[in-house]
């Protein structure tokens, strides 16, 4: 098993379990005339886990399943045939594609052009040479990034009906924000199949609808930045997206013995390295959190702090590189801190 897929793996039980082990069976046999329908799936080069209740709940996760490997064919930049596939093989020619991509896409410049370019998803050619999509990492020549940053600027792509067209030599990879897409659009079919308790867990990303069916929050751990496999704290939410961007999920250790990771600084063409090791972003909906989740990791926390006094419907939970746990004062009441790090409310205000 590679390290990553086990480290995978890992977080999914650790998250799995907490919210598994808070329901008793003893509670779960008086409050639910059915058990819940649970499934997993393997897509998005993920471990997905979903659970819901109610009396349509096998069909609704069913239907999920499909929608998740639908979107994985339609969003994946390295699926030949993909719209994303499309699109970096276009040179320069207009491509038509699907409502889903046109939607990530719109809010993906959205969210760039409200984080002054901190997200941009034509970072990708940047994110293939340090060779984050294939395993086989190197630290670029400098006049190599060079070479490929003067072809990244989101604001080039045109997007008309359904229509998406790149500058010629520009790529794109949605790998920032589709899993809170993929989280949203399960959550949509759960309601459709009249769930109304249900919870998610997407590589280490979790979104629920409604509470547990006692009525009680679920408890959601996030994941200890500096420790393999520990978590460091634990939210209670309702009906709400928990979505991390981490400095662990995927790097590797240069010759000079530094870490690099695939979160990439447009502005440099370098592993993003504002202070943050890792941002947790809660909110209503799951593909503003995974595009935000991103942008303030590149970002760091005074900008982070400051794009959320002009939009406090987010909660986020930061850790810095010197061991300290950020947290805002909205989910004050739920946060519960389980590691060694020192841990202090954000004052947005
Ligand atoms: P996440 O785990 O949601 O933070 O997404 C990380 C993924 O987003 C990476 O694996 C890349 O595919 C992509 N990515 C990395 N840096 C950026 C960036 N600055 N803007 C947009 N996408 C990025
Ligand atoms: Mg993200």
């Amino acid at each position: 098993m590679s390290g990553k897929i086990k480290s995978l793996t890992l977080i999914f039980f650790s998250c799995f379990l907490l919210y598994g082990c808070s329901e008793s069976s003893s509670t779960k046999i008086k409050e639910n005339k059915t058990d819940p329908a649970v499934r997993d799936v393997f897509a998005m080069d993920t471990f997905m886990s979903l659970k819901a209740y109610g009396s349509d709940a096998e069909k609704a996760v069913d239907d999920a399943e499909k929608r998740i490997y639908e979107l994985e064919n339609e969003l994946s930049a390295t699926l030949e045939e993909s719209d994303i596939w499309k699109l970096d093989n276009s040179d320069g020619k207009a491509v038509d594609v699907c409502d889903d991509t046109i939607t990530l896409i719109k809010k993906a410049m959205e969210i760039g052009d409200k984080t002054g370019g901190a997200l941009d998803i034509t970072v990708y050619p940047v994110l293939r040479e340090w060779g984050f999509t294939t395993g086989e990492y190197k630290i670029p020549e400098q006049g190599r990034i060079d070479e490929l940053l003067a072809n990244v600027d989101y604001r080039n792509i045109t997007v008309k009906d359904n229509s998406v067209a790149l500058p010629e030599n520009a790529q794109i990879d949605l790998g920032a924000l589709a899993k809170g897409y993929t989280g949203d659009e399960i959550m949509k079919i759960m309601e459709s199949h009249g769930v109304t308790s249900a919870i998610v867990s997407l590589g280490g990303n979790v979104q629920s609808l409604g509470s547990k069916t006692d009525g009680s929050p679920w408890k959601v751990a996030v994941r200890d930045p500096f420790l393999e496999d520990k978590d460091m704290c634990v939210v209670d939410i309702i009906n709400k997206a928990v979505i991390t961007s981490g400095n662990y999920e995927r790097f590797f250790y240069g010759e000079d013995g530094k870490k690099y990771w695939h979160i990439i600084d447009p502005s440099d063409g370098y592993p993003a390295d504002n202070g943050i090791v890792s941002v947790t972003v809660i909110g209503d909906n799951g593909l503003e959190c995974d595009a935000l989740s991103t942008a303030f990791f590149v970002l760091g926390y005074d900008k982070t702090v400051e794009y959320l006094r002009s939009n406090p419907q987010y909660d986020v939970i930061m850790v810095t590189d010197d061991k300290k746990i950020y947290y805002t004062s909205g989910i004050g009441d739920s946060f519960q801190n389980i590691s060694d790090m020192p841990a202090e409310v954000i004052s947005v205000d």
